[in-house]
């Protein structure tokens, strides 16, 4: 039976066991260097790890084994992911919202900040001007409540975003993060062809949760906790999990995630197909954000990355612009497969040139365009992927996830990420990062495994000849 929006779930969500957790937390505060190094040992063999994994490796703080941790989780995400980084941006249209979330500049009683709802007009300006930057995916996010219209506003939007064009392109996948749905708005969004379905848990500590959700909606944690059971019995098989860092402890929001991703691998077949790690950043008009209770160190962050990249070695990882560009460049090798650039969140930012601290989200630690991203991570070595095949060739889902093993990835995703980047830098790219972009391009084709060089000589060839939009 499905619940409506906001109606109090009758009966609380029974998967997040919070005795369970903070037993395990006891358990590796006494465990020695042997459990960590069995613990990585077994993430040599790509098959994720269990919570006692988990929780021996997040106690690790000794400098021999840190290194060990990290070193593996750059194997890991080498192996499996090669040297690929996924490009997208947010599309904030709203900043209307209903809850009252302690950490968020877009909470109802919020009056610091200025209210902004996209006209259909206005989202296709801002989507063509991303278009002109050389995106192909976007992440549409708005707060928790639409005009008149209702929910109809979001799939519009959706729409808009897919119909838009412009001489030099075209967005080809639209992500969203929205408020939690009924089963029956699942399945709309999934008609209106989404890619990935994202929602963050904020925090998974019940008390916490009340602490900081105040009015509205969000309020009910079983609700929300619940969405991608209701997303997937919708049949949207691509969700996106995450946790806001900073409201509660990292080491219970870990091992309290993963029981969420072992109930959808359980229930549904399939876990999540990407983790987003947002650290709170500070936010107007909002005091948690100004001073999160629980902060997290940048060396703990990049235990977190690490820690996840051997748990679920399989699925995606998330690094947003909340990021400054030091961090971001040292959490990449540890596990990150997507980053976002260039991005806004105000309502209109990338066309009307106001003051964004007047209507956007939280403050943004990496301020770069695209093409200075794209240059930055082509020189340490990355490919910048535009590529949006899997989805369009319908591989979500189990099937990605069948598609997910080393030998699969090679030969889509990397011809994929050589041509679509061939094609951004050839169209949008400055003369600068054309240069570093082809050399990188070049560089790889030169020392690849010839029966996916063979693969992707052909693609970067086509693309090269100025064919647009070429996958495998
Ligand atoms: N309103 C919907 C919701 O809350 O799920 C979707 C959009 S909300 C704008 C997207 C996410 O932004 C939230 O899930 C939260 O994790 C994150 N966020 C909110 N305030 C933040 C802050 N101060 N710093 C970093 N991220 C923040
Ligand atoms: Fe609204 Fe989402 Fe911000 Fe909460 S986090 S105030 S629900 S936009």
């Amino acid at each position: 039976m499905t619940t409506a929006v906001g109606e109090a779930s009758e009966k609380p969500a029974v998967f997040i066991d919070e005795a369970k957790i903070k037993e395990t937390l006891e358990e590796a505060r006494s465990y020695r260097s042997r459990r960590v190094r069995d613990a990585l040992a077994k993430a040599r063999e790509l098959k994720g790890l269990d919570a006692p994994e988990i929780a021996a490796l997040m106690e690790v703080d000794d400098p021999v084994l840190l290194d060990e941790l990290f070193s593996i989780a750059r194997w890991v995400k080498e192996e499996i992911y090669g040297n690929r980084l996924v490009l997208f941006a947010p599309l904030y249209i709203s900043n209307l919202c209903k809850n009252e979330c302690t950490y968020c500049a877009f909470r109802a009683r919020n009056r610091e900040l200025k209210r902004r709802v996209l006209t259909q007009d206005e989202i296709a300006a801002e989507v063509k001007a991303l278009i002109d930057q050389g995106h192909k995916r976007l992440l549409l996010v708005a707060g928790e409540s639409y005009p008149k219209e209702g929910f109809n506003y979001i799939l519009r939007a959706i729409d808009t975003i897919y119909r838009t064009r412009s001489a030099r392109g075209e967005i080809r996948r639209v992500n969203v993060n929205i408020a939690p749905l009924t089963v029956e708005q699942f399945r709309e969004l999934k008609d209106a062809k989404i890619g990935t379905f994202q929602l963050f848990q904020e925090t998974y500590h019940r008390d916490t949760y009340a602490k900081v959700h105040l009015a509205g909606p969000k309020r009910d944690y079983d609700w929300r906790v619940t969405s991608f059971d209701r997303a997937m019995e919708a049949g949207i098989d691509d969700v996106g999990i995450g946790v806001l860092f900073g409201l509660y402890d990292w080491k219970f929001e870990l091992l309290a995630m993963h029981q969420h991703i072992r109930h959808l691998e359980e229930k549904f077949g399939v876990g999540p197909h990407t983790i987003s790690m947002p650290r709170m950043e500070p936010a107007v008009g909002s005091a948690t954000a100004m001073h999160p209770p629980h902060p997290v160190s940048d060396l703990d962050f990049k235990k977190i990355v690490a820690i996840l990249r051997l748990a679920v070695p399989y699925t995606g990882m998330i690094m947003s612009t909340r990021e400054n560009a030091e961090t971001r460049r040292a959490t990449f090798a540890l596990g990150i497969s997507q980053i976002s650039a260039g991005s806004r969140c105000n309502p209109g930012g990338y066309t009307e040139s106001v003051n964004p601290h007047d209507a956007e989200q939280f403050q943004l630690g990496d301020h770069r365009s695209l093409d200075e991203v794209v240059r930055d991570i082509a020189s340490l070595g990355y490919t910048p992927s535009f590529c949006t095949a899997c989805y369009r060739l319908g591989r979500t889902g189990a099937d990605f996830m069948d598609l997910a093993k080393p030998g699969l990835i090679k030969e889509h995703c990397v011809p994929n990420a050589l041509s679509s980047c061939t094609e951004y830098l050839l169209n949008y790219a400055t003369p600068e990062t054309r240069e570093v972009g082809e050399k990188l391009v070049d560089h790889n084709l030169k020392f690849m495994e010839p029966w996916v060089g063979e693969i992707a000589r052909g693609l970067v060839g086509r693309a090269r000849a100025n064919e647009r939009d070429v996958f495998v």
